[in-house]
């Protein structure tokens, strides 16, 4: 991710590098990342052949491509998360990894510049013939993204230069050339906007504007999204007969040990009758890849909701870059309808499991949430750049939410287990896996929790912007002066905040406290003095004063336990209820309620809770108790923190009365 400036942009985004995070919290969940989770996952991206399809297409070991078309992207997920931790922690064994797989892909590459392992070992002669399906730009998008991170972090320019010759010839393919060339799964035009900001080369910048402005243009859609279903459909079953040509010759190889290898078929046969006519559907209008109108006449979110989300970055990137007023019109248009109608209290998007993604208005049916982990990630990027536009505060409250539920709840504890749907209620036999065939999630999370400190501040003209209570320190520069502030924070447990400047000459300027919308009352001390002025929530609250070395902030959020009714439009939450403290959403699980079925209780709208934290429960946790109708007692934990204790009963949303 490059940083710096946008000339369109009120903030200016502090790098996670220049960050420190330190907090009872989320250094845990970085530490677990950091030393377990991106070895874990290296090792499961081997035993998935997702590195030996780099062997092969390097010709240094015989074979052939094995697994999904798009096994590529996720290396380079990992290779993206892997950079942001060489980035701020000195650890020779995952530099030493990093640079073996650095070299695999280089070697891999052809000689003008193309990589992807499927098409190269296979089908070389059919690339960038189907751009709709078979995801060759999403994977060079990542490829991008990763050498970007790499080169950041160590200033080698061995991926770098990997990167930049793909990038090349995906310009010389597509840059001003005739044909509405649109990639199906939105991510190259990230990486291209980086790819711009990183070596100021413009011709980057004016493909990712051509493939944002391509969309919705094809009056003959309908045949085209036909022809290349048709044409990947013809692609896989191809690959399938030289993969069992391959396995019948080479009987000592053995092939993927997962049982769970069949896992995208089963997806499919598992559809029921509507959700089959909804996918089918969606691919012909075009809406599932955001093809069906053109993105400044778009009114509401539609299709994956994963894909969306890159676009939407994307054409947030573009507004960044040009200032295109309806653009930005757009994208608020979107983001209202999102968080209004299509978002889940957790932050959560996608509730149609046949497209991963949007549903009608209010279509948000508790026991049939899809939540993939990938569109919270994507939700975090969009709201990420709205914030940087805008600096709006209900972007940053939106941060909050995401990051503490329906990103986190994508990962066990332990860092080894991941969630790719995220169910808002569990029947006893959802669990999360160790990998999954289409393994986009796992990496996703990582390289999102690796660089989570880019969240907490910005600055401005005006000052320093606080958006998160992350216990930090943000090493900033205010005026071409370093100021350092020191964060300690005990949220999510309770509100309390406390903010140390550092600073080597007494400044004017103004810091920008984010007061978050569920808080109901804020007490504020500046160097022990009692803050008089009036706060209120979903705010920032702006304090300009002339700031000296070792000022301090105190702050107190209260957070108190709420039950939230459910929006009344949406059928399914009828007379139920959730639980939520601060930015956490709280759910039920069998095992802390064993003498009362969760699924039948009747929880009492006017009670007090009672909130205990406990610090051997969960990492340690706040738990939340309260009384049923039948006075019975429940207890609650957050959301992101059920199904540690092996497969359970869970619910998010309760009956209340
Ligand atoms: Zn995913």
């Amino acid at each position: 991710m490059s940083y710096g400036k946008r000339p369109y942009n009120k903030l200016t985004p502090i790098p996670f590098y220049q960050v420190e995070i330190d907090d009872k919290f989320w250094s845990k969940r970085q530490k677990i990342n950091r030393e377990v989770s991106i070895y874990h996952q290296l090792k499961m991206l081997e035993k998935d052949h997702h590195i030996d399809n780099f062997r092969v297409a390097a010709a240094i070991k015989k074979g052939v491509h094995l697994g999904e078309f798009y096994f590529d992207s996720d290396l380079y997920k990992w290779l993206e998360a892997a950079s942001y931790i060489l980035h701020t922690h000195d650890h020779k064994e995952l530099s030493k990894q990093v640079n073996i797989i650095i070299k695999l892909i280089e070697k891999s590459q052809m000689k003008d510049g193309y990589i992807n392992t499927f098409y190269s070992t296979k089908f070389s002669q059919k690339r960038f013939t189907n751009l709709n399906y078979m995801h060759e730009l999403y994977c060079a998008g990542h490829l991008i993204q990763a050498a970007v991170a790499h080169y950041e972090a160590t200033h080698s320019k061995t991926i770098l230069n990997v990167a930049v010759k793909f990038a090349n010839l995906i310009v010389r393919m597509f840059l001003r050339r005739k044909g509405d060339f649109v990639p199906g799964h939105e991510e190259i035009e990230l990486a291209l906007f980086e790819l711009f900001r990183m070596t100021e080369d413009r011709k980057y910048l004016e493909l990712a504007k051509e493939f944002i402005d391509n969309r919705g243009i094809n009056k003959n859609l309908k045949w085209k999204i036909l022809s290349q279903y048709l044409n990947m459909v013809s692609t896989l079953n191809k690959a399938k007969k030289i993969n069992s040509k391959f396995k019948k010759e080479q009987l000592e190889v053995e092939i993927n040990k997962r049982n769970d290898f069949d896992e995208i078929e089963n997806f499919y046969a598992d559809l029921n009758l509507i959700e089959n006519i909804k996918f089918i559907y969606s691919n012909l209008n075009g809406t599932f890849q955001q093809l069906n109108i053109p993105v400044r006449e778009v009114l509401e979110p539609v299709g994956h909701a994963v894909r969306a989300m890159y676009l939407y970055c994307a054409m947030a990137d573009l507004y960044s870059e040009s200032g295109e007023e309806l653009i930005l019109k757009v994208l608020k248009r979107i983001w209202i309808k999102i968080v209004k109608a299509k978002m889940y209290i957790t932050g959560g998007i996608g509730s149609i499991k046949g497209i991963e993604g949007f549903e009608k208005d209010f279509k948000l049916k508790f026991n049939k949430s899809y939540s993939e982990t990938c569109a919270a990630v994507g939700n975090l990027m969009w709201n990420w750049r709205m914030l940087q536009i805008t600096a709006n505060c209900k972007y940053a409250d939106l941060i909050e939410i995401l990051l503490y539920n329906a990103f986190l709840v994508g990962q066990s504890l332990d860092g080894k287990r991941y969630f790719y749907i995220n169910p808002l209620i569990a029947i006893n036999k959802e669990n999360r896996k160790e990998w999954f065939l289409c393994a986009c999630c796992p990496p996703n999370f990582i390289r999102t929790i690796m660089s989570m400190g880019k969240y907490i501040y910005s600055i401005s003209e005006r000052g320093v912007w606080i958006h998160q209570y992350i216990g930090s320190k943000g090493n900033l520069i205010v005026d071409e002066y370093k100021v350092k502030i020191i964060q300690e924070s005990e949220f999510p447990w309770n509100g309390g905040v406390k903010l140390k400047i550092e600073s080597i000459k007494n400044q004017k300027f103004s810091i920008f406290l984010r007061i978050p919308n569920w808080c109901d009352e804020t007490k504020l001390r500046i160097n022990g003095e009692k803050f008089q002025n009036m706060i209120s929530a979903g705010r920032y609250l702006e304090i300009l004063r002339n700031w000296k070395d070792g000022d301090n902030i105190e702050l107190n959020f209260s957070m108190k336990p709420k039950l939230i009714e459910s929006d009344s439009r949406i059928k399914s939450n009828r007379n139920r209820g959730v639980i939520s403290y601060g930015p956490l959403i709280y759910c039920l699980e069998q095992i802390d309620n064993e003498h009362i079925d969760i699924f039948n209780l009747i929880i009492p709208k006017h009670q007090e809770f009672k909130v205990r934290y406990e610090p051997n429960l969960l990492d340690g946790v706040n738990t939340i108790e309260g009384t049923t109708l039948t006075d019975e007692t429940f207890t609650s934990i957050p959301y992101y923190a059920w199904n540690n204790r092996g497969i359970n009963k869970m619910q998010v949303w309760n009956k209340c009365i």
